[in-house]
């Protein structure tokens, strides 16, 4: 239950804040929490990131989630207008897959485009 670094985690927010084009948000709290009841690896509220008590910040799918909930701060501190939160993912998911091909990991193996079709629909 080791959290990022404050380097790692100000090296990451400048990577998501330069690949998106949005400007870099205030520091997010990272919060383990106790349960985990998410359908997820990891998500995001405003101003703070939650992140699976086993997340390690030397393994680059965790790293990626780490990005992915980043875009979401960054979207919310930026103001950015969606009509629903499966269009916000969008953004997220392309820089998660963005992150991981610097590490020559194949998002798109695990997450066919048909998949992530369903998931960024407004419905
Ligand atoms: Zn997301």
């Amino acid at each position: 239950m080791i959290g990022p670094s404050a380097a790692f985690l100000a090296g990451m927010m400048a990577w998501v804040a330069s690949v998106t084009g949005l400007p870099v948000p205030p520091t997010p709290k990272i919060i383990f929490d106790t349960v985990w009841t998410e359908d997820a690896d990891a998500y995001a509220l405003p101003g703070e990131i939650h992140l699976k008590r086993n997340w390690d910040q030397n393994r680059t799918q965790d790293q990626a989630y780490l990005a992915h909930e980043l875009v979401h701060i960054a979207q919310w501190a930026a103001h950015v207008k969606y009509h629903c939160q499966n269009e916000a993912e969008r953004l997220a998911y392309a820089v998660q897959a963005i992150y991981l091909s610097k590490f020559a990991v194949d998002f798109w193996e695990d997450h066919p485009p048909r998949w992530l079709a369903g998931k960024e629909e407004c419905r």
